[in-house]
């Protein structure tokens, strides 16, 4: 063998093996999730088969998020862009996707906008401005329904299957997995809020919504007194007699939002104040299960507590 034909060999084989490589870091889809929710699910989904990042920590509000260089490297990076979506992110993705310079993500079937799967509740008859932040597509919230949860990560299986059909029925057999585990879950919780049915409250933000409308509960009000702004002292003032007047029993808020109004509110009320999750990752919770099972026990913990008498 000629020295020339042996570093033809030696490079062929050093070839073969950096295409071997790069092949499997391609098996890896990467996915960037917009918040911790859907890179939970992404995670349930795709176990092994994806590589998740997450554009916003787990309380963080996700309305407004900083696109800053980091995360540009990641859009740039990523074979899916998986977000909320109907409008959640119009503030600061846009400008990320834009500035990314990854044309894949930029729409489908790399750009994944989990609220869009399904039906919404609150989408505006009219748009006006002096309405607040108010999202046109309808209130975007919508991973506090594990029913509608199931019906995305079904797309989502689906999503993932057309960006790497090699593993595809592995993605569809995950997605089958997680649902079978859940669905029993579901169950469980709607036996365990049963005493929640019909109880009226007053949320600081509408994050609960989708929760709520599973849980027959009725939001009265809210804290807000428009979308995204901040509690005013008359809009306070009105929700006392209201709160009254409709028997409200408890006032949520996020630990973004703060204990004050909620506070000041229960304080002259005979509701309740209660803070709680809204994503998994935040205190006691590191799933979706874990953060349905957290907001069910706290919600009927503070009901039982109120009803017991306030402190
Ligand atoms: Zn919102």
């Amino acid at each position: 063998m000629t020295l020339q034909s042996t570093t033809l060999r030696v490079r062929g084989l050093l070839i073969a093996a950096l295409c071997a490589a790069s092949f499997s870091a391609h098996a890896d889809l990467r996915i960037l999730a917009c918040e911790p929710e859907w890179g939970q699910l992404a995670t349930e989904i795709g176990g092994d088969l994806v590589t998740v990042k997450t554009a916003s920590a787990p309380g963080q509000d996700a309305h407004h998020i900083q696109a800053r260089p980091s995360l540009l490297a990641q859009v740039r990076r990523a074979d899916m862009v998986l977000c909320t979506g109907a409008g959640l992110e119009t503030g600061w993705l846009p400008v990320l996707l834009n500035r990314g310079g990854n044309p894949d993500v930029r729409q489908a079937p790399g750009l994944f906008m989990a609220a869009e799967q399904v039906d919404r509740l609150e989408i505006p008859v009219t748009l006006d401005r002096a309405d607040g932040d108010v999202h046109a597509m309808g209130n975007p919230h919508v991973h506090m329904d594990p029913r509608r949860v199931i019906t995305i990560s079904q797309q989502l299986a689906e999503r993932f299957a057309t960006l790497d059909p090699d593993h595809a029925d592995r993605y569809r057999q995950q997605q089958q997995a997680w649902q079978a585990a859940l669905e029993p879950r579901v169950d469980a919780w709607e036996k365990q809020a049963a005493s929640l049915k019909g109880l009226k409250v007053i949320s600081y933000h509408r994050t609960w919504a989708y929760l709520l409308d599973w849980l027959e509960m009725t939001r009265v009000d809210e804290l807000e007194p428009k979308p995204g702004l901040p509690p005013t002292p008359g809009h306070l003032a009105s929700l006392v007699d209201k709160a009254g007047k409709e028997q409200v029993g408890l006032i949520l808020y996020q630990p973004i939002n703060g204990d004050k109004a909620p506070n000041w509110l229960a304080s002259r009320t005979a509701a309740c104040a209660v803070e709680l999750p809204f994503s998994p990752g935040e205190e006691g919770t590191d799933t979706l299960t874990s953060l349905y099972d957290t907001l069910i026990q706290r919600l009927t913990h503070a009901l039982q507590a109120c009803e017991g008498g306030k402190a």
